[in-house]
């Protein structure tokens, strides 16, 4: 269970039944964290946002103080994040970037191309030439390094290391930093490397990625007597959903960083995290449909379900959450509520698949209650299966503590 923030809990009470389900943003709670996030860094540690973890313009422009730029991944997060933070650095990431992809990118001066192959790397040459004939383009390659073995076995969802359609294998390093160097590519600049190797990693072992991805770094540029003035270390802190308390510890990190780019003064490092920035601040939020009994389990349906929130579907855990208490009833018929300690979440689609949370302890849930699932700011609706059998979609609701006004309205991602 976690308690949402009092701004949360006001406004999920307060809608009515018909508004329901929807996304909820506390926009003071995530200026709070950035702001903390920002503090635990040293100054010789750059922060990048991975616009796929939310890209509500509102969730970009809360970050925008805190943040010195955005990850995009695709044209369209391109387009979308330019308009949403207009002038803030973007780098453009992510594989089988197209033609069109990144002729756009040129043309709207885009900071920093994280380079996945080297078709890509001539692919990127040719445009720049053609585009931007008079400058040259700040390039990292992207690497997937093997990783001092241990340190990923905890990592969910690891894409470094192993075969995988990410970055260019650490055998070719040795070419793509000639190609750059040698002046067959007068229209790229070799900025640095870049590796995003794992998520779901804490402190310790993301400082232990990212300790080998610049001792390797700067072993390539030694080899080749070149000076790198990026290592772009990824993002992936860990965000735990079965302990949603027990954050990333940003501090820890920020120190071991510190620590690290001490001994390459150099060097400036970057990270570019998603999910730990903007998990917390989002809720999504919902009200019991029906309660009732299927072979010994007991079952509350909520209305909405995976199709707004495939997170637990697509990570297999428990979406953790807190049910509000409704007393008023204002149907006629009765109110069914469960029987047991623990109730299975799911939700309205015909599929077995749609579970939310499983065995939870509320004792007495009824119809009518609220429930609020957190840590539904990343990877949430954007994610989603929005049309599969067509219901209603979410509101969403950006809390904005200081004004103690919110928007209503259609997601960015609709
Ligand atoms: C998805 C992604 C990120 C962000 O990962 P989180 O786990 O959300 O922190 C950063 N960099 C790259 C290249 C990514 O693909």
């Amino acid at each position: 269970m976690t308690n949402p923030t009092a701004a949360v809990r006001d406004r999920v009470l307060s809608l009515p039944s018909g508004e329901l389900p929807a996304y909820v943003y506390d926009l003071a709670a995530l200026r709070d964290h950035a702001a903390h996030v920002r503090a635990a860094l040293p100054a010789s540690v750059e922060l990048y946002y991975a616009a796929k973890a939310n890209p509500e313009p509102e969730i970009l422009a809360a970050l925008g103080p805190y943040v010195d730029g955005y990850e995009v991944a695709s044209g369209g997060e391109l387009a979308h994040v330019a308009k949403a933070v207009p002038g803030r650095p973007l780098a453009f990431g992510g594989p089988g970037k197209t033609p069109a992809e990144i002729t756009a990118a040129l043309e709207r001066g885009v900071e920093r191309f994280h380079v996945e192959s080297e078709y890509e790397l001539r692919m990127l040459a040719e445009l720049a030439r053609q585009i931007t004939p008079d400058s040259r383009v700040a390039v990292l390659p992207r690497f997937n390094l093997p990783v001092a073995s241990g340190s990923l076995a905890a990592s969910s969802l690891a894409m470094g290391g192993r075969p995988t359609p990410f970055g260019l294998d650490p055998s070719e390093a040795d070419a793509v930093v000639r190609l750059l160097t040698d002046g067959t590519y007068p229209h790229l600049e070799l900025q640095g490397v870049h590796a995003h190797l794992a998520s779901g990693l804490r402190a310790p072992e993301q400082l232990v990625v990212a300790e080998s991805i610049v001792r390797w770094a700067v072993g390539l540029a030694e080899r080749h007597g070149v000076r790198l003035s990026e290592v772009n270390v990824g993002g992936g802190m860990t965000v735990d959903y079965a302990a949603p308390e027990d954050r990333f510890d940003w501090v820890a990190y920020g120190e071991g960083l510190g620590e690290l780019t001490s001994r390459y003064p150099d060097l400036t490092l970057r990270i570019e995290p998603g999910r730990a920035m903007t998990a917390y601040c989002g809720w999504y939020v919902t009200e019991v449909l029906d309660v009732k009994q299927s072979h010994g389990e007991e079952f509350a349906v909520v209305r909405g379900g995976t199709h707004h929130i495939r997170t637990p579907a697509t990570k297999g855990h428990d979406q953790p959450c807190t049910v509000l208490a409704v007393e008023d009833w204002p149907h006629p018929w009765p109110r069914p509520a469960a029987r047991r300690e623990l109730v299975t979440l799911t939700g309205q689609l015909c599929t077995p698949k749609d579970v939310l949370a499983r065995n939870v302890p509320t004792p007495g849930l009824r119809a009518g209650d609220r429930v609020a699932f957190s840590l539904a700011g990343a990877y949430a609706w954007n994610i989603s299966h929005h049309d599969f059998l067509m219901h209603p979609r979410p509101g969403f609701h950006f809390l904005d503590g200081v004004h103690a006004e919110s928007v209503a309205g259609e997601g960015a991602q609709g």
